[in-house]
This record gives C-alpha cells, sequence and structure tokens, in this order.
C-alpha cells in the first residue's frame, strides 16, 4: 500500500530565525497533525543538519532535501551529494522539480542519475513532473507527463522504483492560486499508476506514493486527497504556514 504523504517545499524562503520559527510551529503542532500522514518538510540547505538535530526528538517529521547531485564526492563545488544527505540523516530529496528543470537545465537523463543515486543511498526522491500550460492546452499533456517518467525513471529496478515517490505538479498550477481540478489530478495520477503497473507489476504500482503539488492548499486538499489515485501533496506556498500544513495534513 502506498503511503499517504504531505510534503512541504519551503524553496529558497526564510532565513534562519524564520526557518526555526516555522520549526518550532510544526512541532508545537504534533498532536494536530494526522498521525497517518507521512509529514515531509523540505527547508534550504543550510538548515538541513541543524534541522536533523532538533528533529531527533521529534522524528514524527522527515527531513528531505530540495536537490542532490549523482556522485558520492569529488570535485563538484556547490553541489551536495546524496552520501551526505544521508550522513545527516535526510530521508527525502526532490528530483527535477520544474524550477530546477527551467532554471538549471536539468534534463532527463541527469534526473535519472540523480534519481539512481539517492536511491542507492537509501533517500527516497521525490520525482516531479509536469506539464506547462501549452502543453496542457496542446493535448498531448498526457504522453508528456508519461514521458518524463519513462526518460527519467524506467531504467530503475522494481525494487528501487519502489522506493521512489512521484509528485505530479502541473507547472501551470504551481504558485498561481490555479489548482488542477480534481478530475485533471486524477486522470494523470491514474495514467502514472497505469504505466508503472505495465512497467514494474501491480504491487508496485500500488506501493508507489503520488502526489499532486500545485496551489494545494486546505481549500481544496481534501477534494484532490479523496481521488484514489492522489496519495497526498507537495506544497510549496501553503508549507510556509504551519497552520495551513497541519490542515492539509487533515485533508485525507
Ligand atoms: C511546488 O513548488 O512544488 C508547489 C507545489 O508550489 P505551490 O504549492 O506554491 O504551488
Amino acid at each position: 500500500m502506498s503511503k499517504q504523504i504531505v510534503a512541504g517545499n519551503w524553496k529558497m524562503n526564510l532565513d534562519l530565525n524564520e526557518a526555526n520559527q516555522l520549526l518550532q510551529d510544526l512541532i508545537k503542532l504534533e498532536k494536530k497533525f494526522n498521525s497517518n500522514a507521512e509529514v515531509v518538510i523540505c527547508p534550504s540547505a543550510p538548515y538541513l543538519s541543524a534541522f536533523a538535530e532538533q528533529l531527533k526528538d521529534h522524528s514524527w517529521i522527515k527531513l528531505g532535501a530540495q536537490n542532490a547531485y549523482f556522485v558520492d564526492s569529488g570535485a563538484y563545488t556547490g553541489e551536495i551529494s546524496p552520501l551526505q544527505l544521508k550522513s545527516i540523516g535526510i530521508d527525502y530529496c526532490l528530483v527535477g522539480h520544474s524550477e530546477r528543470r527551467d532554471n538549471f537545465d536539468e534534463n532527463y537523463e541527469m534526473l535519472a542519475k540523480k534519481s539512481k543515486a539517492l536511491i542507492n543511498h537509501d533517500v527516497a526522491p521525490i520525482f516531479c513532473c509536469g506539464e506547462q500550460l501549452q502543453v496542457r492546452n496542446s493535448n498531448v499533456y498526457r504522453e508528456f507527463v508519461m514521458k518524463q517518467i519513462e526518460d527519467s525513471l524506467f531504467s530503475l529496478s522494481a525494487e528501487e522504483i519502489a522506493k521512489c515517490v512521484i509528485a505530479y505538479e502541473p507547472i501551470w498550477a504551481i504558485g498561481t492560486g490555479k489548482t488542477a481540478t480534481a478530475d485533471q489530478a486524477q486522470e494523470i495520477h491514474n495514467l502514472i499508476r497505469a504505466r508503472l503497473s505495465s512497467q514494474f507489476g501491480e504491487n508496485v504500482a500500488k506501493e508507489v506514493s503520488i502526489l499532486y503539488g500545485g496551489s494545494c492548499k486546505p481549500e481544496n486538499a481534501q477534494e484532490l486527497f479523496s481521488q484514489a489515485d492522489i496519495d497526498g501533496g507537495l506544497i510549496g506556498g501553503a508549507s510556509l504556514k504551519a497552520d495551513d500544513f497541519c490542515a492539509i495534513s487533515n485533508s485525507f
């Protein structure tokens, strides 16, 4: 059975004091968070190590990184390796967020290597996919998203892909306030699950959590999360408010 997950992508927001405050606000809400959902936060990289220490007594919050490179160590100034992430207790890492694909030219091949390297170090990739508005309007969005997944994840074994989380994030919905309807999201989630099933088998397809991302908030999370193939959300803006993030976790 796939896990229910709410993952917060803090992006490049918050200075250290603000980030610590948000972490404390979340910790205080422990009893109010849905205990059936895995709660993941992905703060900026400079805070990960200190947060990992603080969360030792609050292990119900899991930590995710926003990016990693695909080799263990070496002359790659400015990069962070999966091995380093694991060494400080990181459980998840975003891979291929549309902002990284667009701003840093991350391509399908690179994302395949990143996903594989993370799995090798037991860090679960949260693999992001999703189409631009013009792709949605041109009606080839289904093929587009399938290709993103096939080209970056289908070189993994069944055992490896079972460790991945997939986040469907239509780019036209990210940070725009324009959410995909529950039907639009479910259509793609269902296609992703069916494609995983035909490639890796039904049992593996049922294991993979498929999250929706794109202007998900307390007001629309319940409808989205009630869809058969939506296992939770990757939350940007609303994850910066502890109460909203908590309310989203209670929307299953
Ligand atoms: C995101 O960037 O992953 C995201 C889903 O952002 P937002 O919730 O702000 O649309």
